[in-house]
């Protein structure tokens, strides 16, 4: 996967402090904050703080980081209080999927049940 902060990336500039979130996790691999139009009671986007473009080319040593993506997102989770009532864990891939910002992101969406498959 590609590197790099990218002066222009939206969320790059949210991991650096230039626009306000509102922040739930963070850690020196990872930063999670609340999305700003959000689908669930809880939804948070957990994003890795290296600029990685999509799911699309990952490489062996992505795997690491990957791996610190799902353990913020299990302790999101418990933060929460969405770990026993159940989760949605959400990667947007392309237009179909209405993906709209270019920085790898995992949606954590909880608090209401949820319809599946989704609309
Ligand atoms: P995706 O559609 O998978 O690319 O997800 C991008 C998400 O970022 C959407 O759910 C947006 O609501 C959310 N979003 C966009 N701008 C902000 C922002 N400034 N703060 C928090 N969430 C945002």
């Amino acid at each position: 996967m590609a590197e790099d902060t990218q002066a222009d990336c939206l969320f790059c500039r949210i991991i650096a402090g230039e626009i306000p979130s509102d922040k739930v996790y963070d850690d020196a691999q990872v930063y999670a904050f609340r999305d700003i139009n959000p689908g669930a009671p809880t939804h948070v986007l957990i994003v890795p703080k290296r600029h990685i473009r999509d799911v699309t080319a990952p490489e062996a040593a992505d795997g690491a980081l990957l791996l610190a993506l799902l353990r913020a997102a299990n302790t999101i989770a418990q933060q929460e209080g969405v770990a026993e009532s159940g989760y949605r864990l959400v990667w947007n891939v392309g237009p179909d999927a209405g993906q709209s910002v270019l920085h790898l992101h995992l949606h954590l969406l909880g608090g209401r049940p949820m319809a599946w498959p989704p609309g």
